[in-house]
């Protein structure tokens, strides 16, 4: 398969209108000047660009369909096309990123990876991606996480890596990226440190895009194969950290798409318990990055509330804070219960299981079907992530295994 010529960089120093930049101890500068300029270096070499594809073809299964969904068409009145990262190897696109950085690790010269997981997801991957070229790696977990997760953690260690729980601030996620920040300060002379989404310090927001881009621009080829030369009116996908919302629509922002990111509504939004950091957080310092991020009154950062763990994060992307700014994509919220019907809605039209994070961008459609998006539009959903590995949890949520 052959990748489509990189994207923009960002301007200044990860700079995405006011939001992004590089706000990182001094210990750890020179390692994301080094990590800024290998990776500029490698995304503009043939040589890495090639061996990075051949990696999505041969070992991620890219690429991966485009597959029209004719039953659930009908049911909603719309024309819907799922983007299937379902399909990839470990089942989501959270490959692509941790093959791009485990190429990158080693080009550096570096032989061990860290990296920050919430439910496991991310933490799998990277282990997945270290296996895979033989490199050291220390996943950082919150130790509330290592109790809810013990499956993923077993995962982890299969693969090789070490499972570090974290016990500070409330041990989950947000205080997993602290230490993994902390632990990268101590070691950066032998260690990268594999960050999840497209977020954190620059180069991170940038780079994640670049190595998720991959999603949007086979999208934006397939749907012109499809749709005859024309492109979706719709684009929608789910928004944790938002690297697969942001590879989706860097395929499509200089098309005249609408670009819509689905947010976490949790018990919803006037309830408190979310993940919709676009839609109800406030601008910030936090990770390294100026961004939007759920607070108190007192700046301090609150724990977001999801179903899904891939979307249970305070904060959001630098460059999608900066596309609701200007307007170009818009952003709006599914909630847990309606995050469930359309999981059991994809799975009964079309029998796909979609994973949780991606049953939100389904449950907007479904429900804005003949409203904020007219009867008749052509929408294309990125469904991130297959549903195996939520199977358990929903099953116990909707009344047990009968
Ligand atoms: C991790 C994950 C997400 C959320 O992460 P983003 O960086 O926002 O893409 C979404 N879907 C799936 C399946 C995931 O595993």
């Amino acid at each position: 398969m052959q990748l489509e010529p990189p994207g923009p960089e960002p301007v200044g120093l990860g700079r995405f209108g006011e939001f992004g930049g590089r706000y990182a101890p001094e210990t750890l500068v020179p390692a994301l000047v080094q990590l800024e300029q290998e990776f500029r270096s490698a995304w503009s070499d043939e040589a890495f660009r090639a061996e990075y594809a051949a990696l999505l073809s041969s070992y991620a299964g890219r690429p991966t369909p485009v597959t029209e969904c004719h039953r659930l068409s009908g049911q909603l009145g719309l024309r819907i096309l799922l983007k299937r990262e379902d399909l990839t190897h470990t089942g989501s696109h959270k490959i692509n990123n941790v093959l791009g950085q485990a190429l990158l690790t080693r080009r550096m010269g570096k032989m061990r990876v860290i990296a920050e997981t919430g439910a496991g997801q991310h933490g799998v991957a990277t282990a997945t991606a270290a296996a895979l070229f033989g490199l050291g790696c220390v996943v950082y977990m919150g130790a509330v996480d290592v109790e809810r997760q013990a499956l993923n953690v077993w995962r982890m260690k299969l693969l090789g890596a070490e499972v570090v729980p974290v016990e500070s601030g409330s041990a989950t996620l947000k205080d997993a990226v602290n230490e993994a920040m902390r632990a990268w300060v101590a070691s950066v002379e032998s260690t990268h440190y594999c960050l999840g989404s497209a977020m954190g310090p620059h180069p991170f927001p940038w780079m994640v895009r670049e190595f998720q881009r991959v999603v949007g621009d086979e999208a934006y080829r397939q749907c012109r194969e499809i749709l005859g030369d024309a492109d979706p009116d719709v684009v929608v996908a789910c928004v944790g950290g938002g690297s697969n919302a942001i590879g989706t629509f860097a395929g499509f922002v200089d098309t005249n798409a609408r670009l819509v990111g689905v947010e976490a509504g949790g018990q919803g939004l006037e309830s408190g318990h979310h993940g919709a950091a676009v839609m109800r957080g406030v601008p910030g310092i936090v990770h390294g990055m100026r961004s939007l991020f759920l607070q108190d009154e007192f700046g301090q950062v609150l724990e977001a509330s999801s179903i899904s763990a891939g979307l249970d994060y305070p904060g959001v992307g630098p460059e999608h804070a900066m596309l609701a700014a200007t307007g170009r994509a818009e952003y709006h919220a599914a909630t847990d219960q309606e995050a469930l019907a359309g999981f059991q809605l994809l799975a009964a039209t079309e029998g796909i299981v979609p994973a949780l994070e991606p049953a939100h961008a389904i449950a907007w459609v479904a429900r804005e079907a003949g409203h904020a998006i007219p009867a008749g539009s052509t929408v294309l959903i990125t469904l991130s992530g297959r549903g195996d590995k939520d199977a358990a949890q929903v099953a116990e949520m909707l009344g047990g295994l009968e």
